[in-house]
């Protein structure tokens, strides 16, 4: 034991993959902000989605919500099922879906809420109610990037586990890439833990660091983002030159009642159709100035992409007009920056794409 006090004096840290003191931090804060019993920190997202896959074998049920994150997407489709996961894709936002995909040899059901980019909210709860009744040992699992820690808390809804990419907007200032897993199983947890030291997907101290930094001001910032995304969504709706706004804020959102049944805020993430064809969208997206153009979202930085052509593009085109993903798509993540200049640069950019002259228009596909 001496020996051990001499060599190691922070006992549990004599390999930084398998534990690191920076790294404990954070895990031990975030697991207080999920109200769990724990946390681990992962390289990025999709570490976090390729570790919790580890967690089964070959010939396995993977039940995964259709409108997922475009990576989770290629992940699940293109390399989990490549290797013999039997990968299903389902509306989890219906409960008749839910009930006639779980088959028996189901082993893990993938949730995500808002998803991306249509912004359909699943009932964590309801949807954890049907899956464990079916085969309680089934792991519910709830991507919640989207919301953070902060707006929505999917251990207390019933879910096994709670994952991040908290390159989004748990770490916020688009200078880190992670992933976050909270759970409360110690028998999860414990395999969890083997699976990340043999796998290697551990993010380095230096990011923990940076993310725990950021998490300070997740109240702040999440409160803000809320905040300019509901002036922005409501400008939007009642814009002339827009088709359809998609945010769970609006009372016009078909699941409203249950976001605010099951979260305490809405992130700065909206989805729009503009008027017109792909040549609006395109000009509106080329004339913002305040928004980049870029695919991340959740950072400080307020950020604007076409799904179709960039986040989703490995997404089929029949899957994409199935889930409505169309060229005049539009998804926004708002900043932190001042309402005002928000709306200012969207009402210009819209005025841009209004103005193209019919006749240089290719024809309706
Ligand atoms: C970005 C993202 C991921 C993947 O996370 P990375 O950190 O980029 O690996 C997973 N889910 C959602 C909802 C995301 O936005």
């Amino acid at each position: 034991y001496i020996l051990k006090c001499v060599f190691f004096p922070l006992i549990g840290f004599e390999y930084s993959r398998s534990g690191n003191p920076t790294r404990n931090c954070l895990e031990r804060a975030v697991a207080a902000l999920d109200g769990a019993q724990y946390c681990m920190a992962l390289a990025s997202g999709l570490a976090a989605t390729l570790t919790i896959t580890h967690l089964f074998k070959a010939g396995d049920g993977i039940l995964c919500m259709n409108d997922v994150y475009g990576g989770t997407n290629r992940y699940f489709r293109k390399i989990a099922a490549e290797v013999g996961f039997d990968v299903s894709f389902a509306d989890l936002s219906k409960i008749v879906e839910i009930k006639a995909a779980l088959k028996p040899n189901t082993k893990m059901v993938w949730i995500e809420t808002p998803t991306n980019p249509t912004m359909k909210v699943v009932d964590i709860q309801g949807c954890a109610d049907i899956v464990h009744e079916y085969n309680k040992d089934i792991i519910v699992v709830v991507d919640n990037t989207f919301m953070s820690a902060y707006f929505q808390r999917p251990l207390a809804l019933g879910a096994d586990i709670c994952m991040y990419s908290a390159t989004k907007y748990m770490n916020g200032h688009s200078d880190v890439v992670m992933g976050l897993i909270s759970l409360n199983r110690d028998d999860l947890y414990e395999r969890l833990k083997f699976l990340q030291n043999g796998l290697g997907a551990v993010p380095s101290p230096f990011d923990c660091y940076m993310c725990n930094r950021g998490l300070k001001t997740l109240h702040l910032r999440m409160k803000q983002h809320f905040k300019n995304a509901m002036a922005a969504a409501q400008f939007l709706e009642a814009d002339p030159r827009v088709d359809r706004v998609i945010f769970p804020g609006l009372p016009s959102h078909p699941q409203h009642e249950l976001t605010k049944r099951q979260c305490t805020g809405c992130p700065g993430m909206i989805t729009f159709y503009i008027k017109g064809k792909l040549e609006h969208a395109s000009t509106f997206l080329s004339n913002l100035k305040l928004f980049a153009l870029a695919e991340s979202l959740g950072g400080y930085e307020s950020l604007a992409e076409h799904p179709a052509s960039m986040t989703h593009a490995s997404v089929s085109e029949d899957e994409r007009k199935e889930l409505g993903i169309s060229d005049m798509l539009v998804r926004l993540s708002v900043g932190l920056e001042d309402e005002e200049d928000i709306i200012a640069d969207l009402d210009q950019a819209l005025a841009a794409a209004v103005s193209i002259p019919e006749n240089i228009l290719p024809e309706n596909k």
